[in-house]
């Protein structure tokens, strides 16, 4: 498949940047094409997975060492968000979970995404992650679990408000 960034992928012509909507846009130069790279947000699910007394974080592979967040993925064609969610905490902590609440939806600016929150409530059973996608996890009780400023912590942060914690958003740092 071609770069969407530079060629066009219907036709595979180079694109170039042109006004279309009252925005700069990747378009392709055919006419008869009429490509428009319109770069929509994609839809992420994430979840706030609760497992007994804790909060379940993850480390994604290439992440740095102390950094840990939500279990998050895309959904699949044909899929629910709920489903998404589901799936996504089955296949990254191998954890069955029960659908909780929606906690909100949560721009992601610099990765050009929307994250849709859900509360999930998993187990029993034992965690097993996908060491493929995860590098390490932590389980954080409930009562001490520090949300950060990103989309995924204000959901967190959201979250705990629920449960009657109010938490400041701690910064997050690069290393
Ligand atoms: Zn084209």
């Amino acid at each position: 498949m071609t770069d969407p960034r530079r060629y066009c992928p219907q036709c595979a012509q180079p694109l170039a940047r042109e006004e279309r909507g009252g925005r700069a846009r990747l378009v392709c130069l055919d006419a008869a094409c009429g490509f428009v790279f319109w770069d929509n947000p994609a839809p992420v699910v994430a979840a706030i997975v609760e497992y007994g007394d804790d909060v379940v974080l993850v480390r994604n592979q290439g992440w740095p060492e102390h950094w840990y967040g939500l279990v998050t993925g895309f959904l699949e064609p044909g899929e629910t968000p709920g489903d998404a969610v589901l799936r996504e905490v089955r296949e990254e902590v191998g954890l069955d979970a029960q659908l909780g609440e929606l906690i909100g939806l949560y721009p992601f600016f610099r990765m050009n995404q929307i994250i849709i929150a859900y509360h999930v409530i998993a187990g029993p059973g034992e965690i097993r992650i996908d060491p493929i996608e995860i590098a390490a996890y932590r389980c954080v009780p409930i009562a001490q679990v520090q949300p950060w400023e990103a989309g995924t912590g204000l959901a967190l942060r959201d979250w705990l408000r629920t449960r009657g914690y109010e938490r400041e958003l701690v910064p997050l740092r690069r290393a």
